[in-house]
């Protein structure tokens, strides 16, 4: 899948608060990219991440996926585009919690009115390591395996990109680093495309396309 952004920009505000999180930020996602978003707190790493998957709209500029005008769906059909062809990984994981481990993993699925693939659930959820843990609530699991359990979900629908925002934002270094080997090894081994937004310079290291933003203006550092 490619991914164009052309002069994305996002302005919050007006007057004295006005504020501009992104601007004109151009980016070409293609797919099996491995992709690090580094950047200071404030830079509008977030606005863009949530800009390039749908989650939000620019104030100007456009987005289209292999040709698609993505802001220009309307609200059902980009909510059904984003269920079935993007996953989104938050730092704070997200999860509802009065559902269990196994709901909360097959709810976006279900809200598509389908049924999980519970083979490749299964799959994936003894790959992150939660096989185990699918009956507990979010409050009976640990940082970790919470975070587990929000990539089983981002993963159910077998979407071609993972966007993460700060993944392991929340989680000691430990097993932060366990939640990123593992984000990893599943782009690995099912050919996503992944975007990891993050502080870890270790992280970033890893990934194959390298960003850093700035005030809103976004710049690639090199190819590795
Ligand atoms: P980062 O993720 O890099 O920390 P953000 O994308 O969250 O940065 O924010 C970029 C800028 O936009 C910041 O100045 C932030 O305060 C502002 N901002 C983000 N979301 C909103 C919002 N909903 N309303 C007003 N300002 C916002
Ligand atoms: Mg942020």
């Amino acid at each position: 899948m490619e991914i164009h952004a052309k002069r994305l920009s996002k302005v919050y505000g007006e007057g004295e608060n006005r504020i501009v999180a992104l601007q004109d930020v151009d980016m070409e996602i293609h797919s099996g990219d491995f992709i690090s978003i580094m950047g200071p707190s404030g830079s509008g790493k977030s606005t863009l991440l949530h800009l390039l998957s749908g989650l939000d709209k620019p104030t100007s500029g456009s987005l289209t996926y292999d040709g698609k005008d993505i802001y220009g769906m309307g609200d059902k059909e980009l909510s059904a585009f984003r269920r079935r062809r993007i996953g989104f990984v938050f730092q704070q994981f997200n999860l509802l919690p009065v559902l269990t481990a196994q709901e909360n993993i097959a709810m976006p699925v279900l809200l598509d009115g389908t049924h999980p693939d519970m083979d490749y659930v299964g799959e994936i959820t003894e790959l992150l390591g939660i096989g185990g843990r699918l009956r507990h609530l979010p409050h009976e699991l640990s940082g970790g395996q919470q975070q587990r359990v929000a990539i089983a979900r981002a993963l159910a629908a077998k979407p071609d990109i993972i966007f993460a925002d700060e993944p392991t934002g929340n989680l000691d270094s430990k097993s932060g680093g366990e939640v990123m080997e593992l984000l990893e090894s599943i782009r690995n081994k099912f050919g996503k495309t992944l975007v990891v937004i993050t502080h870890d310079n270790r992280i970033a290291c890893k990934a194959e396309r390298r960003f850093v933003m700035t005030d809103g203006v976004v710049t690639e550092e090199g190819v590795f």
